[in-house]
């Protein structure tokens, strides 16, 4: 077990020290977070990577996430949500209480998530998912919509503290393609920050250093960090 720690590490100081590249490349004052996405791993890793000094994980199913927060209650993780939600999932969801649910992805997920956290007398911080690269695949608004979208929830869902916007880059080898879904996402991002967005959710472990330099301050990262060869 020993040796599978000195991998995490292994993974977790590379990650970081590219992060740490491409950052200082924006700017010195660029700061971005890691949040590393377990979901093709398991909790003796999470609490390994938890003991090497990363607090911030995420998932993409509402029940992995139920039993990991559980089994994991010991530890004062900061825990995201970062996959479709179904809409009979959100009581679920609620009770769990994550700190960012970075996948709101429609107006009407936001009408319904809303109108719970109202009767519970909750709040949630969120990001408004946005599907930059136009792929059928994924979920998330529309580049033309993002903007009316954003106000829209801000102004008519009292509980939903939106935070910013999360895109994945583009489905492709093209490097030119995956740029474009990332600059694009920026684009919307930076015309929100009046509106008081402070998060751009962008980078995976295939192109998270290119998501920091086109503006990203958030990435998730799952396999680069878990993979253990
Ligand atoms: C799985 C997942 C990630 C991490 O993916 P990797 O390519 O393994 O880094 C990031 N964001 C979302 C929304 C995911 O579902």
């Amino acid at each position: 077990m020993i040796e599978k720690k000195e991998i995490l590490r292994k993974n977790l100081d590379e990650v970081i020290w590219n992060i740490e590249q491409a950052r200082v490349e924006v700017s010195e004052h660029h700061i971005v977070k890691l949040v590393a996405v377990g979901k093709y791993s398991d909790e003796e890793s999470i609490k390994t990577l938890y003991e090497l000094g990363q607090r911030a994980f995420g998932e993409n199913q509402v029940q992995q996430l139920a039993t990991r927060m559980q089994n994991l209650d010991d530890l004062p993780i900061e825990w995201h949500m970062l996959g479709h939600l179904q809409s009979n999932k959100i009581n679920k969801l609620l009770e769990l209480r994550p700190s960012l649910l970075q996948s709101l992805d429609s107006i009407k997920l936001a009408k319904s998530l809303n109108k719970r956290l109202v009767e519970k007398n909750q709040t949630m911080n969120a990001l408004l998912q946005i599907n930059s690269a136009n792929e059928e695949s994924k979920s998330g608004v529309g580049v033309d919509e993002a903007i009316d979208i954003y106000q829209q929830i801000k102004q008519e869902c009292s509980n939903i503290n939106l935070k910013g916007v999360m895109s994945i880059g583009a489905h492709t080898q093209d490097i030119k393609e995956i740029q474009k879904s990332f600059e694009l996402t920026y684009s919307i991002y930076e015309k929100l920050v009046k509106n008081g967005a402070t998060t751009c959710s962008m980078g995976m472990s295939n192109d998270y250093e290119l998501a920091i330099k086109c503006g990203s301050n958030l990435v998730r990262i799952g396999s680069k960090i878990f993979k253990e060869r």
